[in-house]
């Protein structure tokens, strides 16, 4: 198990090495996370919504079985990390997984996390699936300070954890409630209401406004809940809503 503590540093970007010394992950392979005995490799394919098929499954399983890779995890993003793979074998996995890679250390949006919402739970007054993969397929390639997550949740019980994701969007009967400047860091923080009851429409259009103040705004590598906290809630609602 001695590869998962650099998954965890998703979270910084960093790898903290036998002796606690941090070292960035800038000259791995692209698309790659460079594990802690700094010879293997970990990947996570882009999973929007978290959404599995058969034909995915199927193609897992037998690159897991072709290649030996040594551990398979579900990340809290909702996405599948296969870890321990050396640099040779990365081109060949990705060709024959089909996948598009997910976003690992890049600046931008990383994923955004979705409950079933009235697809499938009895609790659901939102369809939070479709609206998640509406916003991921929105906000990708687009270029932020820091990394970008955002929770979609069907209902206030808010399963997605959208209350602690840069972006919380958490269905209520009238409409959506959007939050900005949540962290589940060391530091946690919850989001910070922007806007109730509105629509999928006006999500997206408050969500543009946000996002391009913080990408033209923030400083490098600094999130949303840090930059809230350096200009402060009320300047930055001033200058969105
Ligand atoms: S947030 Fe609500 S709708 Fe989504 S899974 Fe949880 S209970 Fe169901």
């Amino acid at each position: 198990m001695s590869h998962l503590g650099e998954l965890v540093n998703e979270q910084t970007n960093t790898l903290i090495t036998d002796k606690g010394v941090e070292m960035t992950t800038a000259s791995v392979p692209s698309g790659a996370i460079l594990q802690r005995d700094k010879q293997t490799y970990a990947i996570v394919p882009r999973l929007p919504g978290g959404l599995l098929n058969l034909e995915i499954l199927q193609n897992l399983a037998l690159v897991v079985e072709k290649y030996q890779i040594p551990l398979v995890k579900i990340t809290s993003g909702q996405r599948v990390a296969l870890i321990g793979m050396p640099a040779d074998q990365l081109d060949d996995i990705w060709h024959d997984l089909g996948l598009e890679a997910g976003k690992a250390t890049e600046l931008c949006l990383h994923y955004v996390q979705t409950c079933p919402g009235t697809e499938v739970c009895t609790f659901g007054v939102q369809d939070s699936l479709a609206f998640g993969l509406e916003l991921e397929e929105y906000f990708s390639g687009r270029d932020f300070p820091a990394k970008v997550k955002i929770g979609v949740s069907g209902c206030p019980f808010s399963c997605s954890e959208s209350l602690v994701r840069d972006i919380g969007i958490t269905g209520k009967k009238k409409g959506w409630t959007v939050t900005f400047g949540g962290s589940s860091t060391r530091n946690p923080r919850a989001g910070d209401v922007l806007a109730e009851n509105i629509t999928s429409q006006e999500v997206k259009h408050l969500l543009s406004r946000c996002l391009d103040y913080y990408a033209k705004h923030a400083k490098k590598k600094e999130r949303t809940s840090r930059f809230i906290d350096r200009i402060g809630l009320e300047n930055f609602k001033k200058v969105i809503l």
